[in-house]
């Protein structure tokens, strides 16, 4: 079984701040991590990896520093990692970005699972994971909570708010992580050395054969019209300290027809 898994490199948002007066991240000195849905999609292939021997290859489009995401991800038990790195993806918006990545993974051979984390904690979107299903023609599940392989088929378990489904699903399948099924593992010290011995190729838009036209910010269909940070109004508010709640809402009565909201 060959297992895929997209992992993004993020500034740790916790510690990111917004400059007042450009109104953009200031990423000086902020720790980039894995973005932690990625942890978990990792988490998830690992366990089938222990279950199946299955081989996972993890896949990254990003600058030259996002290598260390994949020497973590190598570390934690990965066995390949390939960055996808050109200047002719700068600007990408989630579609340009889903095309390079949806390349990547063709350019990356036979694969049964494809895992993306839900979303990304810096863009928001939770875009990319369904485009680059939509884009392999492939199906898809999202916010999974376990994967496991049975019968030849995948089965997904998945929450939301009011309902819980295990789909059985013939891969190849895209699905997109919210949590594994165990906290993730630790890396090894084995694992460690591993990753500092291991090479991580990169490949550029013509490795990938992907047309440039679609790449970028050329080639990305969505604009950035303004970036901001909302002013937050002040509001009075008063607090009525009556425990009758009978007397409570007359007062609070009074107060709304005084205050002309209301009238009698
Ligand atoms: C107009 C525009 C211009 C932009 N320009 C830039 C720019 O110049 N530089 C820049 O860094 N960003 C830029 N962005 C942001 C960039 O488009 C997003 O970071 C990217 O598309 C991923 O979207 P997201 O962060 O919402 O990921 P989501 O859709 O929330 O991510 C879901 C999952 O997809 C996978 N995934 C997402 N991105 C990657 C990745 N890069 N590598 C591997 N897996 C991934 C992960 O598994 C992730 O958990 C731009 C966005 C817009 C709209």
């Amino acid at each position: 079984m060959n297992i895929i898994v997209c992992v993004k490199q993020v500034p740790d948002t916790e510690k990111v701040k917004l400059n007042p007066e450009t109104n953009t991240l200031i990423r000086d000195g902020v720790e980039n991590i894995m973005n932690p849905y990625d942890a978990q999609a990792l988490e998830t292939a690992l366990i089938l990896k222990d279950a199946t021997g299955a081989n996972v290859k993890v896949v990254s489009m990003g600058p030259e520093q996002a290598k260390d995401v994949l020497k973590d991800a190598i570390a934690l038990g990965a066995d390949e990692a390939v960055l996808l790195s050109d200047r002719v993806f700068a600007g990408s918006d989630t579609l340009a970005t889903s095309i390079a990545l949806a390349n990547a993974i063709k350019a990356a051979g036979e694969y049964d699972l494809i895992l993306c984390g839900k979303q990304a904690i810096d863009g928001d979107t939770a875009q990319v994971g369904p485009e680059i299903a939509e884009l392999l023609g492939i199906p898809q599940v999202t916010c999974a909570m376990k994967v496991a392989f049975e019968d030849g088929k995948f089965l997904v378990e998945r929450e939301n708010e009011s309902t819980a489904q295990t789909l059985a699903v013939a891969g190849p399948v895209l699905v997109t992580v919210t949590r594994a099924e165990k906290e993730p593992r630790f890396a090894s010290i084995k694992g460690k050395m591993k990753a500092r011995k291991t090479e991580i190729p990169v490949l550029t838009g013509a490795d990938v054969a992907v047309d440039e036209k679609t790449v970028g910010l050329a080639g990305s269909p969505t604009k950035v019209v303004k970036v901001f940070t909302p002013q937050v109004a002040k509001i009075e508010s008063e607090i009525i300290n009556e425990e009758d709640a009978d007397k409570a809402v007359d007062m609070l009565v009074e107060k709304l027809v005084g205050a002309q909201i209301i009238t009698r």
